[in-house]
């Protein structure tokens, strides 16, 4: 691949060094736990390497598969060329990858976190509760540079949020951040449409299950960040076992392949009908921050090349609309999880934000759709229909009700 590739073609061929010269067109899946060593010594010396966090040398065995998996390290690659980082960590899942960040930063002693709301509701709960021995400090844009101490250690946040699909000025926190690294959960916008590093960031940090895969089939997690942090991160895997397995880098390394035509795809029905939902009674507020006035600093064009394909209704009638519409839909599954190729729709307050605090908690009749591949009148046609019959359910409260508005 030429060096001045696009991402569309970096896409496509990027991870598969050593696959055509292995006599393979697509990349093979080697399951073997183990690796045979060549003699004590050399053996030896490669388990240190890898242990440490080193890249496997050519001609060394990889050891062991906690240590190192040639798959894994595809599917890492394929990432970093997409994000355009130094290199990749891959784990068994999404917060596996953010416990090894904290992990090694609690190791580094600076166990001190800043933090940005929303967050998804499993990193909010972590941080929250300082399982793994950090502790928070939440703040808003504007509050970043306050709360940098000498033992803060990373910077958190997430653009688009989950689930207000809020933007986050990346660069704004970075200059605030004073040089403590930033990470930047890139989950929801994905490498095609935002790279958190050109804009300062140390760690992009993804939820592989979601658009990386995208189909719905894998669970991974990955971090595209620079040499340090990923000789940092690879020793933390190595030693606490949180290993993406081979079967699952395969898929998701087959989904970086697919992903600009999807995420594209996916984020044109998504405008499409965030622009359209807005008209129904049902709905008092259409959150997606490609509508007018939902971007007030401009960051799309700026920080990131689109909206993406997610979108958060808040319901007129509250819980009980919210838990109609889920209930309601038919075409669109009623599941939490995002960013396949099929629409999903959940209601954040009760699932995956339950452990948020409640006053960080997103309201009760907000809902959360991920837009999938199908066609837009179709899931048009759905959501219309469960929103009609949420509507029924806000009546027919108000009726009961007639002055709790
Ligand atoms: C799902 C998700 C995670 C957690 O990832 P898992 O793969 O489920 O562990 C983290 N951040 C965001 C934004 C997510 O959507």
């Amino acid at each position: 691949m030429r060096d001045d590739a696009r991402l569309e073609t970096i896409a496509v061929h990027s991870g598969m060094n050593g696959v055509t010269e292995g006599g393979h067109h697509v990349p093979p899946i080697d399951l073997s736990t183990t690796f045979p060593l060549p003699d004590v010594e050399t053996g030896g010396d490669a388990y240190e390497n890898l242990a440490t966090g080193g890249d496997l040398l050519p001609g060394q065995s990889a050891v062991y598969q906690r240590l190192w998996q040639p798959g894994v390290a595809r599917f890492e690659d394929g990432l970093a060329a997409l994000e355009g980082s130094e290199a990749a960590v891959a784990f068994a899942s999404g917060m596996a990858a953010l416990s090894a960040c904290l992990i090694a930063t609690v190791v580094a002693g600076k166990p001190h976190i800043v933090a940005l709301r929303p967050l998804y509701g499993g990193t909010d709960h972590v941080l929250e509760t300082g399982l793994l021995g950090t502790t928070v400090t939440w703040v808003t844009v504007d509050e970043v540079a306050a709360a940098i101490r000498p033992d803060t250690g990373l910077v958190i946040l997430e653009s688009p949020a989950n689930p207000t699909l809020e933007l986050v000025d990346i660069r704004r926190v970075v200059e605030a951040a004073q040089g403590v690294p930033v990470l930047v959960d890139n989950t929801f916008a994905t490498p095609v449409l935002q790279r958190p590093l050109e804009l300062g960031a140390t760690l992009s940090l993804h939820s592989a299950t979601k658009y990386l895969g995208g189909h719905g089939d894998a669970m991974g997690g990955v971090i595209a960040t620079n040499r340090d942090w990923t000789t940092r991160l690879r020793q933390v895997r190595a030693l606490t076992g949180g290993v993406l397995h081979p079967l699952a880098a395969y898929l998701l390394h087959r989904g970086l392949r697919t992903l600009p035509v999807r995420v594209r795809a996916q984020q044109e029905t998504a405008g499409d009908l965030a622009r359209r939902l807005g008209a129904h009674p049902a709905v008092a507020r259409v959150l997606y921050p490609g509508l007018p006035g939902q971007d007030p600093n401009g960051l799309i064009g700026s920080q990131s090349a689109g909206a993406g394909s997610l979108i958060a209704l808040e319901l007129a009638g509250g819980y009980a609309a919210a838990a109609k519409f889920t209930e309601s839909c038919e075409l669109i599954t009623h599941a939490v999880s995002l960013g396949g190729i099929d629409s999903l729709v959940q209601h954040p307050a009760s699932l995956t934000h339950r452990p948020v605090a409640e006053h960080a908690r997103p309201g009760a009749g907000i809902v959360r759709l991920s837009i999938g591949l199908e066609h837009v009148e179709d899931l048009f046609a759905d959501l219309t229909t469960a929103l009609d019959a949420a509507l029924l359910v806000a009546e027919s409260a108000r009726e009961l009700h007639p002055h709790s508005a």
